[in-house]
């Protein structure tokens, strides 16, 4: 027997329309890439938004159709992100840290018919032109800052302003395709995790749960993580949905940037990776400075270092929400949060807790498996493959299904996370060590393999092993260990410059190392593990 409720169906339009009606006075504030502060509200945005619908619409972008966004956080991504899910087209984020190269294939991949960007990256949409088959590119800018580019990109501004704000949204079926959102975190090419407006409203709604990130109409929220990080961890719609104001930090994401704007706009949640907190809290102390006004910070991406936890909770007052999850996860898979048989431990035993990944909520599912696909123990000892699955988790990625439309999964449904964890008696979960051959920057990937094909292109290179080893300020940085030629001499500032162009700027690894044999696993691959071993045992002779 089925129940007799309406069939309201859970697509994002809805979000934006309730801000509109409910909340529509409630602020969003955003730091243009020229510095300037602009100021609207959700019931502009919404009407803006319903103007870009009609844009596209004019362009003949239909359902399912990929518009893809080049942009910062701000006001006019969130109308480009609304007026493209609103019509059942399917916004894809753009990552524009990535090389060109890599963008174009991601762009090509994915058929972006659209492509919305910011000006600052108008260098990349020319480098990517003449790869893709982008129809129309549309630059954020007002009329008179409109840049001279040589690929026929129009004025976002010009472009929307004879639409209607008129237009029907919705009216499709909730698994519609709302979101794409390439990952470069495993090895091979980049994958696309395709979300559906479903997954996405479930997400937003776990989200705003109280032992998740929790936000009220009474919150200003700060997303620093970028709208192409997995949606701002589902702040651009938990954010609407409660009604809370946006401050939105457009290209400024440096310490003394965040806290003009945590300050000014007296912000009491905002949500980063560690390496933007360690440049916040260098900028605070070297300056006295202090955060009357921010109540929690989401930190995620990357584990939260134990001296930035302590900084915030015990120095400054605020709560840390540490977080852990995955593109594939939209991205929510545990948040750091005391567990309840806890609740009056000391506050060194909370903050080891809340040093672990965390708690799931409801709505996802994780195990741990032994190499034998056996669950182990939830014991705090036992440590192995960490598989999820939920309500928002990654099915198969897009154009990689098998048919089946499970592809990303194991015969039983679960997804290898490519993390290696530990769950306690409490439930808490524990990331030990990653399966996955990647390097995470930053909260950036850097895929490993793609740094060993461009080093291997050299002559006198052998083979080739890029590993992560440990870095203060941005968790991890890339070392290369190579293997050369017999009798080939090479020295790493030959091989720096010969992986210049190559590779994103970031990408260069911070040291280059010769050792006489790279060794070798049991199927012959590169033994990583072992590198960083013999890293951590000062085997690996890095200059100075
Ligand atoms: P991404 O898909 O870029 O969000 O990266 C997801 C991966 O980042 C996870 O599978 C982990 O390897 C890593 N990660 C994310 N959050 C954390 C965290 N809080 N602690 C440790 N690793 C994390």
């Amino acid at each position: 027997m089925l129940g007799l409720m309406q069939d309201w169906q859970l697509t994002l339009d809805k979000v934006l329309d309730h801000a509109a009606r409910v909340h529509g006075g409630s602020e969003v504030i955003t730091r243009r890439t020229d510095g300037k502060v602009y100021r609207t509200t959700y019931a502009a945005i919404h009407r803006r938004a319903r103007q870009v619908s009609n844009a596209l619409l004019r362009h003949g972008i239909r359902l399912g159709d990929r518009v893809g966004t080049l942009g910062w956080n701000s006001e006019r991504h969130l109308e480009t992100w609304y007026g493209a899910m609103g019509i059942g087209a399917v916004l894809h984020t753009l990552n524009p840290r990535l090389h060109p190269d890599q963008l174009a294939w991601i762009i090509n991949h994915a058929e972006n018919r659209v492509v919305v960007f910011d000006t600052t990256f108008l260098p990349l949409a020319e480098a990517v032109a003449d790869k893709v088959k982008v129809e129309k590119w549309v630059v954020i800018a007002d009329p008179d800052q409109m840049p001279a580019n040589a690929i026929g990109a129009v004025c976002y501004e010009e472009w929307i302003a004879g639409e209607s704000a008129e237009v029907a949204w919705g009216q499709f079926d909730e698994r519609t395709a709302a979101g794409l959102c390439y990952t470069s975190g495993t090895t091979g090419d980049p994958k696309g995790v395709l979300y559906s407006h479903r997954s996405n409203m479930l997400e937003m709604l776990m989200a705003m749960g109280t032992d998740c990130i929790g936000i009220s109409a009474h919150d200003v929220v700060l997303p620093v993580v970028p709208m192409f990080h997995a949606n701002a961890w589902g702040l651009a719609f938990a954010g609407p949905a409660s009604g809370a104001s946006l401050v939105m930090p457009g290209a400024q994401l440096d310490g003394p940037s965040v806290y003009e704007l945590l300050d000014s706009e007296k912000v009491t949640i905002s949500a980063a990776v560690p390496t933007v907190w360690l440049g916040l809290l260098q900028h605070m102390e070297a300056n006295g400075l202090k955060l009357p006004h921010l109540k929690k910070v989401v930190i995620g991406g990357s584990a939260v270092p134990e001296r930035v936890l302590r900084a915030f909770e015990v120095d400054y007052g605020v709560e840390v929400y540490h977080a852990w999850g995955m593109t594939e996860m939209s991205p929510m898979g545990t948040i750091g949060r005391v567990p309840a048989g806890l609740k009056d431990a000391p506050l060194d035993v909370q903050l080891a807790q809340k040093l672990k990944q965390g708690l799931p909520p409801c709505g996802v599912e994780l195990k741990i498996v032994d190499e034998h696909g056996t669950e182990l123990p939830r014991d705090g000892e036992s440590s192995g493959r960490l598989l999820v699955k939920g309500m928002a988790v990654v099915g198969s990625y897009f154009r990689h299904d098998d048919g089946t439309g499970r592809a990303a999964l194991d015969a039983d449904g679960w997804f290898d996370t490519g993390d290696v964890a530990s769950i306690d008696q409490y439930g808490t979960m524990k990331i030990t060590d990653r399966t996955k051959d990647v390097i995470k920057s930053g909260g950036e990937w850097i895929s490993s393999i793609d740094l060993e094909n461009a080093a291997l292109l050299h002559p006198a290179v052998a083979n080739a092993a890029a590993i992560g080893i440990p870095h203060p300020k941005w968790d991890e940085r890339p070392l290369l260990v190579i293997e050369k030629k017999p009798g080939a001499s090479v020295s790493e500032a030959e091989i720096k410059a010969f992986l210049d162009g190559k590779i994103a700027k970031w990408w260069m690894p911070d040291a280059v190392v010769f050792i006489d044999a790279i060794p070798l696993g049991a199927t012959g691959k590169n033994n990583k593990l072992k590198l960083r071993e013999m890293y951590a045992a000062g085997e690996l002779t890095v200059a100075a």
